[in-house]
C-alpha cells in the first residue's frame, strides 16, 4: 500500500494511534492525528510526533478536513458509526483499523486469535509453543504491541501471532490469518453493541478473507461459535472438554488427545499443566492446534506447555502464607470470569476466601451464588458495587467490607484457614480504586508481599522469645492470625 503523499487522518492518541501516525509519517504520508482529549491532557510522547511532521489536532476534527482525506486510521476505542468518520467514508476516504494497516504491510503469515475471555493466555502460549519450535514468532496486537510496531521485524519466512479484540475486528478488510481461533464468545461490551448478534458478527470477522488453504479453530463446546463451522472456507479444526469428538483436540478424563480420521494421540496429561482450571484447558487444547496449523511438533509443544505460568494477573499465583495461598486473578473483570477462577479451586480440599467488588458492568452475580456457598469461606467486598454483591450474595456466604486492598488481604488472611485459598478475583472493573486492573493486582501482591513480611518477621519475634524464654516456639496459623497487623 502507498501512502507517499496521501492525506491520513489517524483518531485516537494513545499507544496504536500514536504508533500508525509515526509509521505514516515516516513513509511520506501527510498525517494528522487527531483525540478527543484537550491537548494539555496529551501524553509527551503524542505530543513530539509534532517534530515528525504529524499535526496534533484535539477536540472536533473540522469539516473541510473530512472532505479531504484519503485514509482514516481509527484506533480500537473509537465508535466506528461516529457521525464524522461516516462523512469521511462519504467523501471518499478509506477507513480502517490499525490491525488492517499492519496487516498489509507484514510479511510471513499470521495467526490470529479472538474470544470474550482467554485471548491473552492463549496468543501468549501460542507466541511460546511457535518459538520453542524453531519457527521466526513474533507476538502483538491487542496484547499491548501494537502490530504496526512489528512491521519492521517481520520475516517471508516468519509468523506473527495476533491478539484481536472484537473492535479491532470491525474495521479489517484484507487482514488475513492463515490460522485463526476464536475461544468463545459471550456477552461482553453490551454498551458498545447494539445486541449480541452484533458482537458475535464482529467476532465472526477473523474468518472473513480465510479460503481452503486456511485454518479456523473453533470451541466445540461454545454453541454460538461451534454453529459457525458450518459457512467457512477454512478447513475447521475443533476442540472440546467435554466431548470426544470424532476428529479434533479433545479432553478425555486427564488425558490431552488429538484424533483425525486415521489416528489418534495421546499429546500430554493435564497434570502437567502449570495453568489451573478447564478453562485454561480450553486454551491450552486452542493452543495446540494453532501450534499443530504451523507445523510445530508435539513434543516440543508438550514440553513448552509443561514450562507455561499464567500470565499475569490471571489467576497467577502469588505466595503461601502459613499454609494459605494467594492468588491474584485481577482479570476477572466479569463474573463469567470470576465463575471460571472459582472453578479452577472447586476440586481442591480448601475453602477460598473470595476477595471481590469494584465498578460493577450491571451484570447479575447470581451466577456465582452456587459455588460461593459451596465453596466460599468468606466474601470480603470491595469498591463502588460491594452493596449490591452484598445483596444478592449475601445469603450464601459470610461477609466483609473492607477500605483498601490492605485491608481485603488483612482480612482475607484472617477469614483464611491452613489448605484455604485467598482469591482476587473481582468480577468488576477496578476504575473505582485503581487505575487499571494491572494496577489493582500490583497493589494486590503488594499488600500480600508486606503481609508475608509481618508474619515473618512476627514468628521471628516470637521464636526469639520462645528460645529466652527456654519455650517452643509456637507458630501455628491461628496465633498469627491473631496477632494480625492493622
Ligand atoms: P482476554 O485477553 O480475552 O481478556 P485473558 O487471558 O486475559 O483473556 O483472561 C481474562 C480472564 O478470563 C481471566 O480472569 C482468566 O482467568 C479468564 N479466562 C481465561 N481463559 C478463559 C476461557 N477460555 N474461558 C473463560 N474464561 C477465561
Amino acid at each position: 500500500m502507498e501512502v507517499a503523499g496521501k492525506k491520513v487522518l489517524v483518531i485516537g492518541a494513545a499507544r496504536s494511534g500514536i504508533a500508525c501516525a509515526r509509521f505514516l509519517a515516516r513513509r511520506g504520508a501527510k498525517v494528522a492525528l487527531n483525540d478527543a482529549k484537550p491537548i494539555e491532557k496529551w501524553s509527551t510522547e503524542a505530543l513530539a510526533l509534532k517534530s515528525e511532521g504529524v499535526g496534533c489536532l484535539p477536540g472536533d476534527v473540522p469539516g473541510w478536513l473530512l472532505d479531504q482525506l484519503d485514509l482514516v486510521v481509527i484506533s480500537p476505542g473509537v465508535p466506528t458509526n461516529a457521525i464524522p468518520i461516516r462523512y469521511a467514508e462519504r467523501a471518499g476516504a478509506e477507513v480502517i483499523g490499525e490491525i488492517e494497516l499492519a496487516s498489509r504491510y507484514l510479511k510471513g503469515r499470521i495467526v490470529a486469535i479472538t474470544g470474550s475471555n482467554g485471548k491473552t493466555t492463549t496468543t501468549t502460549l501460542i507466541g511460546e509453543i511457535l518459538k520453542d519450535a524453531g519457527l521466526p514468532t513474533q507476538v502483538g496486537g491487542n496484547i499491548g504491541t501494537p502490530l504496526i510496531t512489528l512491521v519492521e521485524s517481520s520475516r517471508d519466512d516468519g509468523w506473527t501471532v495476533v491478539e484481536t479484540s472484537s473492535f479491532q475486528l470491525e474495521t479489517i478488510k484484507e487482514f488475513h490469518p492463515s490460522v485463526a481461533v476464536v475461544l468463545n464468545v459471550t456477552p461482553n461490551h453490551m454498551d458498545r453493541y447494539e445486541s449480541f448478534t452484533d458482537y458475535a458478527a464482529a467476532k465472526h470477522r477473523i474468518f472473513m478473507n480465510q479460503g481452503p488453504g486456511d485454518v479456523a479453530i473453533l470451541n466445540a463446546d461454545d454453541d454460538v461459535v461451534s454453529s459457525w463451522a458450518a459457512g467457512l472456507r477454512a478447513h475447521v479444526a475443533r476442540f472440546s472438554v467435554r466431548q470426544q469428538l470424532p476428529e479434533g483436540l479433545f479432553l478425555r478424563d486427564r488425558e490431552i488427545v488429538s484424533r483425525t480420521k486415521t489416528a489418534e494421540k495421546v499429546l500430554m496429561t493435564r497434570n502437567e499443566m502449570r495453568l489451573r482450571g478447564l478453562h485454561n484447558v480450553e486454551n491450552v487444547l486452542a493452543a495446540l492446534a494453532a501450534g499443530l496449523a504451523c507445523g510445530a511438533a508435539p513434543e516440543s509443544m508438550r514440553q513448552t506447555i509443561k514450562d507455561f505460568a499464567p500470565v499475569e494477573h490471571r489467576l497467577e499465583f502469588v505466595s503461601e502464607i502459613e499454609g494459605v495461598k494467594f492468588y491474584n486473578d485481577s482479570k476477572a473483570t466479569s463474573v463469567d470470569a470470576t465463575l471460571k477462577a472459582l472453578e479452577a479451586f472447586a476440586d481442591d480440599n480448601g475453602k477460598i476466601v473470595l476477595i471481590l467488588g469494584g465498578r460493577g458492568k450491571k451484570a447479575p452475580y447470581a451466577p456465582l451464588a452456587s459455588l460461593v456457598r459451596e465453596k466460599a469461606r468468606k466474601l470480603i467486598l470491595l469498591g463502588e458495587d460491594a452493596q449490591s454483591i452484598a445483596n444478592e450474595l449475601g445469603s450464601h456466604a459470610p461477609i466483609e467490607r473492607a477500605n483498601d486492598m490492605k485491608e481485603a488481604v488483612a482480612l482475607s488472611f484472617r477469614a483464611a484457614e491452613p489448605g484455604d485459598v485467598v482469591l482476587l478475583a473481582p468480577a468488576c472493573a477496578s476504575f473505582d480504586m485503581f487505575e487499571s486492573f494491572e494496577h489493582r493486582g500490583k497493589v494486590f501482591k503488594e499488600e500480600v508481599s508486606s503481609l508475608e513480611f509481618h508474619v515473618s518477621s512476627s514468628r521471628t519475634d516470637r521464636e526469639i522469645e520462645g528460645e529466652r524464654g527456654g519455650r517452643q516456639s509456637g507458630h501455628s496459623k491461628l496465633e498469627t492470625r491473631n496477632s494480625k497487623p492493622k
